[in-house]
């Protein structure tokens, strides 16, 4: 019976050593992945955006130019991505795009753009597919939707403020055009051709004077 034992434990040593020496001829592959560590001392900035999403929004049935349902969406799927990642100390969303914000001196991940770009933009795509239901009760999802993502560094405050504002400066330019668009095709009754006949001033002027319209607060300044 010892004899057994020991025949069985030799065998297990026998099969583990083999392993270990076929491991470690295949080990040297991982000496090919790149390092993507990201830069110390850098505010991490994770822009996500919807792909092809003016067709998505055409499929689905967005109301224009703002769909509400499809905002709230949004937001409730970076506030998941907020929920989950403490280092994310802010967000930024407008239309279909979402900017994170990480801590200057976060090391999660330990830094690594790509761990760092696929975890965060999964899990906010996975969110806005597992939440649609909660905001688009009546239309059912026809396809699943994708982001894609970036990563840019920015070292010093100053320039985190100005990418800030640059976004915000975005998405007021959008919705102003968007708006002015809808309305003009919607209650103007002018075809996008003669829209697109129009200056940026007189649209701007036309809404305000024939329409009575001034762009809501919420849409202008984004989420
Ligand atoms: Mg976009």
């Amino acid at each position: 019976m010892w004899k057994q034992i020991y025949k069985v434990k030799n065998y297990n040593q026998q099969i583990t050593f083999y392993f270990k020496m076929a491991k470690s001829s295949f080990e040297y592959v991982k000496t090919f992945e790149a390092d993507d560590t990201l830069l110390p001392n850098t505010w991490i900035v994770i822009r996500l955006d919807g792909k092809c999403f003016h067709k998505f929004s055409e499929d689905h049935n967005f109301s224009k130019p703002n769909d509400l349902r499809a905002l709230k969406l949004m937001n409730y799927s970076a506030f998941t991505v907020m929920r989950e990642f403490n280092d994310v100390t802010l967000s930024y969303g407008q239309s279909d795009e979402y900017s994170f914000v990480l801590k200057k001196q976060s090391s999660l991940y330990k830094r690594r753009a790509s761990k760092l770009l696929t975890t965060i933009n999964s899990k906010f795509t996975a969110a806005y597919v597992y939440f649609w239901s909660k905001f688009f009760s009546a239309e059912n999802l026809k396809y699943p939707p994708a982001f894609d993502g970036r990563i840019v560094l920015y070292p010093i405050e100053e320039n985190l403020i100005d990418y800030m504002k640059w976004r915000q400066a975005d998405v007021h330019i959008n919705n102003l055009y968007n708006t002015t668009f809808w309305t003009l095709v919607l209650k103007g009754k002018l075809s996008p051709m003669q829209v697109f006949c129009y200056t940026f001033r007189q649209n701007t002027v036309f809404l305000a004077q024939y329409h009575q319209i001034k762009m809501k607060y919420c849409f202008k300044n984004s989420t």
